[in-house]
């Protein structure tokens, strides 16, 4: 079986289309089971703490999350009956100082799948085209690099994640940027974050946004080869589509690149708890077409 394990719908303000589009096109391109991972921000230095319903922008509350899961829930059932397993998760932006907010928050929702992720630094988001040149401009490729994974540290740390996401995003807009010095490692912090992730019992996302973006799955190779060596032992997988041709985009590769690695399974996730999953067959990337007369 095939899951993608990240997607947004348009109840995400830079996202479109309809949990029934992405469930139709789930089934038609072969996947087994999705997981919805809809945006929560939380900054309140920042303008992008939103949820969106019929096109209106809500500020993000525990209200809010809970008419976004009725919706997902009042959509799921029928396609499950025919054969799409629909889970609900939430991507969560991490910074320091939110963790109460985000264990209240998580507690308090009936959800599958927590998932946590970097996306600002120092209130900037570095994987926005508008921001990131904002973060880059005073701050060299290193410094940037490791104020990164030292809040990554604090995501997995804080134990109130089940996944991180797309792990060196900063990429994404870095490689263009910095050129070659975005291929830096800071290999001893990586090694704790992946103690930490044990620890805690995190599973490692892998995410094949990066393929469309800039030509590499996040994590890249180098970094994947430094999990499996820490004993990493639970991964994710997501397209992180934001619209509905994105789904299941690239996770042939993802797969490959798992399997490549020496891992055999990934993991799913219900109420929170994950189960581990093998992985069989290819996603149908290309849509059916109907072959008319020449
Ligand atoms: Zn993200
Ligand atoms: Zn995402």
């Amino acid at each position: 079986m095939l899951v993608d394990y990240h997607i947004h719908t348009a109840h995400s303000t830079d996202a479109k289309n309809t949990l029934a589009e992405y469930c139709e096109r789930a089934l038609e391109i072969g996947l087994a089971q999705i997981c919805f991972t809809n945006h929560c921000e939380l900054d309140k230095e920042r303008n992008d703490n939103f949820i969106v319903f019929n096109d209106q922008r809500q500020p993000i509350d525990q209200k809010g999350i809970e008419r976004l899961f009725n919706d997902i829930n009042r959509g799921r059932e029928q396609y499950e009956q025919n054969g799409l397993d629909v889970r609900i998760g939430i991507e969560i932006g991490f910074f320091p100082g939110i963790e109460r907010q985000v264990d209240f928050l998580t507690r308090n929702i009936q959800v599958d799948y927590v998932l946590g992720s970097i996306h600002c630094l120092d209130h900037i988001c570095i994987d926005s085209s508008k921001e990131f040149e904002y973060y880059f401009a005073d701050h060299p490729a290193q410094v940037m690099i490791n104020n990164y994974y030292q809040a990554i540290n604090d995501l997995v740390s804080c134990g109130l994640f089940d996944a991180v996401a797309h792990l060196d995003v900063y990429k994404k807009y870095g490689i263009d940027y910095y050129g070659r010095d975005i291929t830096y490692i800071p290999e001893d912090l990586l090694n704790l974050i992946f103690k930490n992730i044990l620890v805690k019992g995190v599973a490692l996302e892998v995410n094949t946004a990066g393929l469309r973006r800039i030509g590499q799955i996040y994590p890249s190779g180098d970094i994947l080869n430094l999990a499996k060596t820490a004993g990493i032992d639970r991964l994710v997988i997501g397209s992180d589509a934001h619209c509905v041709e994105d789904l299941g985009k690239g996770l042939n590769e993802g797969y490959e690149c798992i399997r490549n690695h020496g891992y055999s399974e990934v993991c799913t996730f219900k109420n929170r708890q994950p189960t581990k999953i093998r992985p069989a067959g290819k996603v149908r990337e290309k849509p059916k077409t109907v072959i008319g007369n020449p």
